[in-house]
């Protein structure tokens, strides 16, 4: 690594001390971006880098809610602009109690870099709460959501900044969301997108991260005359990417064999079908029941709880020829990516931001396996998020054949852009370097032109 990108990584270390997450992101995309700035110092002259590292803005706040018994609880909101020169702010909402300053600003720094590639006119950021919407009733989560949002809707707008879902953040909470705003604002726009289909949602959003992950697995073995039917794919999380994940994968005559849940996995060696699936997304949807109940409906199939302490995860020493990470970050570490490898795995495709440790990303690389990471592989939500933005604009909404076109050949053109920037940096096959250098170069070039802002 050149002493350069050394110095700026131990600089930002210094600064951001306690945020794992965002050194971790940050790191990745610096130890990249060191063979552009050796072809191209105008970036470095520029700061560029130093700039993009520091959020536009911060957005911290109280959050005071009333349970259902009467007792007052507190959460901590965020909304973290982390830049604007490509576009409104654009990035989803997390709730979940491990949520903090350093996982929103991990998430929205990777969202700056993953919107870049969309080619979509669309600038990075991301926000949430540690509440966690998993036990509460329907009302809770409605007063949640509307104090969130009297807070929120003083910073967000259409033309500004237009946060969607992430973990714990599905149609339900964008229902409250939306309506709270509308209701203080007086105004219908399109300030969220994941809206509903009956009032500015887009079809295929719901779809959309999980199918455009798909689809770019399909262009990654594309590369080498593959195609994923007959694939065994092991698929984690159970949740909207997952589902989605799973869905298309049936559709392409992929085989897939495992979900995942935080208390463990589901292993079905018969494989899933249309109606496991159907079943899977009542259950997480409707009931929000538990993955283990798969295995008491499905006697195919065997449930794995997740120990303690564990080091590995053992959803991954399930011999698959595809796996598709679409839970959480840093849930492929090391030595599953060296089982995976051991049972003969060819592509590792990202449906979940930073689900793989850098330990994980060095071996499947120096393994040659396809490995597509989530800044790219996952854009596809965020992509018919802004196809919804478009719709809203115009006030018309595109058939799903129209969507569903648009997101495919998204999909086909991030990947193109990641392969062939990577062979441009002499990196072949190298879908990091190529995703980070290529997300940066056209964000970098904005910033450049705007002046020093
Ligand atoms: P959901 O809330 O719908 O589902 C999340 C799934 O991951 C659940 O199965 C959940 O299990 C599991 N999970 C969450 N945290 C953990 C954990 N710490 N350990 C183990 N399992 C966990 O979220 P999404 O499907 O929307 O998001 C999944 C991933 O995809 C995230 O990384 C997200 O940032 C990323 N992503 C999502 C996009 C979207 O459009 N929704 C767009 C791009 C990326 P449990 O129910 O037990 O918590």
């Amino acid at each position: 690594m050149s002493s350069y990108v050394e110095d700026f990584i131990n600089g930002v270390r210094v600064r951001n001390g306690c945020e794992p997450e965002f050194l971790q992101a940050v790191r990745e995309v610096a130890e990249s971006l060191a063979l552009l700035f050796d072809a191209h110092p105008e970036y470095r002259k520029a700061r560029a880098l130093e700039r993009l590292v520091e959020p536009e803005r911060v957005i911290m706040f109280r959050v005071p809610w009333v349970d259902e018994e009467g007792a007052v609880q507190v959460n901590r909101g965020f909304r973290i602009e982390f830049s604007s020169a490509l576009g409104p702010y654009k990035g989803g909402l997390r709730f979940h109690p491990s949520v903090d300053l350093g996982v929103l600003k991990f998430l929205a720094f990777e969202q700056v870099f993953k919107n870049s590639l969309t080619t979509l006119p669309i600038g990075g950021g991301k926000g949430g709460s540690d509440f966690n919407p998993k036990g509460k009733s329907d009302n809770e989560v409605m007063r949640f959501c509307q104090s969130f949002m009297t807070e929120l809707c003083r910073h967000i707008g259409p033309d500004t900044d237009v946060p969607a879902g992430d973990i714990g953040v599905g149609a339900r909470e964008i229902g409250f969301l939306f309506g709270q705003y509308k209701r203080i604002r007086n105004e219908f726009t399109g300030v969220l997108t994941g809206k509903a289909l009956g009032w500015g949602g887009s079809v295929l959003r719901t779809e959309a991260t999980g199918y455009g992950a798909v689809y770019f697995a399909r262009e990654m073995l594309g590369t080498r005359d593959e195609s994923l039917a007959g694939k065994v794919c092991v698929v984690s999380g159970s949740g909207n990417v997952a589902q989605y994940t799973a869905e298309r994968l049936l559709g392409m005559e992929g085989r897939v064999v495992t979900l995942s849940d935080s208390g463990g996995f589901i292993h079905d060696p018969d494989g899933l079908d249309r109606e496991k699936l159907e079943w899977v997304k009542e259950l997480k949807n409707e009931r929000r029941g538990r993955i283990s109940e798969y295995a008491e409906k499905f006697k195919s199939a065997t449930f794995t709880a997740v120990e303690s302490g564990a080091k590995t995860n053992l959803l991954w020493s399930v011999k698959a020829d595809c796996a598709l990470p679409c839970a959480t970050q840093n849930e492929l570490n090391g030595e599953d990516a060296k089982a995976l490898i051991k049972n003969g795995v060819q592509l590792v495709c990202e449906g979940a931001n930073m689900p793989t440790t850098p330990e994980g990303v060095e071996a499947l690389l120096e393994a040659k396996v396809l490995y597509g990471p989530g800044k790219a592989a996952n854009a596809g939500g965020v992509a018919v998020s802004q196809l919804e933005m478009a719709q809203n604009s115009m006030r018309l909404s595109w058939p799903r054949e129209e969507v569903d076109a648009r997101l495919q050949h998204i999909m086909k053109c991030i990947h193109r852009t990641c392969a062939e920037t990577a062979t441009e940096f002499g990196a072949a096959d190298n879908y990091v370097h190529g995703a980070n250098i290529a997300g940066f170069r056209k964000v970098a070039d904005a910033m450049i032109d705007q002046g020093v802002v």
